[in-house]
């Protein structure tokens, strides 16, 4: 079901524009910390030479520099031992200079992801994934987000997009996308679908959606007939095709036909999910100070 010829277009929302408002208000939140003498300080474990992950630690160091927070990268060698890894965890996890400490995704196979991530401290989990704070979220508690899903979210309030009483689906149910996603539409009121690769009948889950959120990692997965017309579709996937291009999972072209709100690829979540890391940062370092202040 494409839109007459001539129908307008969906709104692009724009994830660099919106990551660049999240920074302009953090820099008056680190001014205010400087007047009490702390910087908030972020660090990053890099282990191997992962081309991409490489790139996405480069957009979170530069966040850093735009917003006066400190970084701190460590760059472990391919073949490092899961002691080695733990250590330089630990030590990150008492210095007092950071505030936050991410493990950048993926690590080498060798290694047991899920014991390291979950030796992150709890206080300084800015990426959200440590199972105290995925289960301060179901508890519904105060928790770091996971980024990528805070991202959407933020994406979506700044668009207009009501969450309260839609019907969400997303697609994907990973701990780090789509289930903190559902969780989070969930929270604000909406009523969630959670589709994943045993779903049968996955175009007709997605046209009830009011906000489509696609987060399968398969190009073009999502095609404008599987669109209500004017629903809000957020595309988190990031797919490299064979010619070298970067592609979302949604059929951007055709959708936007037909959706009232879109993001692009690249250009819509990415950008946010990186902004949510140095939001949490900033949020570590004012709680710490409110901690040692009470
Ligand atoms: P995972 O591979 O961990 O999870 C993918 C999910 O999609 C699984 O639940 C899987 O189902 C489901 N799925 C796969 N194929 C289909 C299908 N044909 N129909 C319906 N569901 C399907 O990926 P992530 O959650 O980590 O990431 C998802 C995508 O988002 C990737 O492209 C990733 O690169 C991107 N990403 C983007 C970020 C950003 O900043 N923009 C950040 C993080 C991720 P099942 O569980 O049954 O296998």
């Amino acid at each position: 079901m494409t839109a007459p010829r001539g129908a307008p277009a969906a709104e692009v929302i724009d994830g660099t524009a919106a990551a660049r408002e999240v920074y302009a208000r953090l820099k008056a939140r680190v001014t205010a910390l400087a007047a009490s003498n702390v910087r908030p300080g972020l660090a990053a474990i890099l282990v191997g030479d992962n081309a991409a992950s490489k790139i996405y630690l480069r957009n979170k160091v530069r966040a850093c520099d735009e917003t006066g927070v400190r970084s701190d990268v460590r760059y472990l060698p391919a073949d490092s031992p899961q002691d080695e890894v733990l250590a330089t965890l630990d030590e990150l996890n008492r210095d007092p200079n950071v505030h936050g400490v991410l493990l950048q995704l993926p690590l080498p196979s060798h290694l047991d992801a899920v014991r390291i991530l979950q030796a992150v401290s709890p206080a300084k989990d800015v990426d959200g994934l440590t199972w105290a704070s995925l289960g301060a979220l179901v508890a519904g508690q105060p928790s770091f987000e996971p980024c990528t899903p805070a991202g959407v979210v933020a994406l979506l309030e700044r668009a207009g997009v009501g969450m309260d009483g839609s019907h969400a689906v997303v697609v994907g149910r990973s701990a780090i996308v789509g289930k903190p996603m559902a969780l989070m539409l969930m929270a604000r009121g909406a009523t969630v679908t959670i589709c994943h690769s045993r779903t049968r009948g996955l175009a007709d889950h997605a046209r009830r959606a009011d906000i489509l959120v696609a987060a399968a990692g398969r190009p073009r997965l999502i095609t404008a007939e599987m669109v209500k017309p004017g629903a809000a579709v957020i595309d988190v996937g990031i797919n490299r095709l064979p010619d070298g291009k970067l592609a979302g999972d949604v059929d951007f072209a055709g959708v936007r036909n037909v959706a009232g709100w879109i993001t692009p690829v690249p250009g819509g979540v990415g950008p946010m999910t990186v902004a949510m890391v140095i939001v949490n940062t900033v949020r570590a370092a004012e709680m710490r100070l409110a901690g040692s202040a009470a």
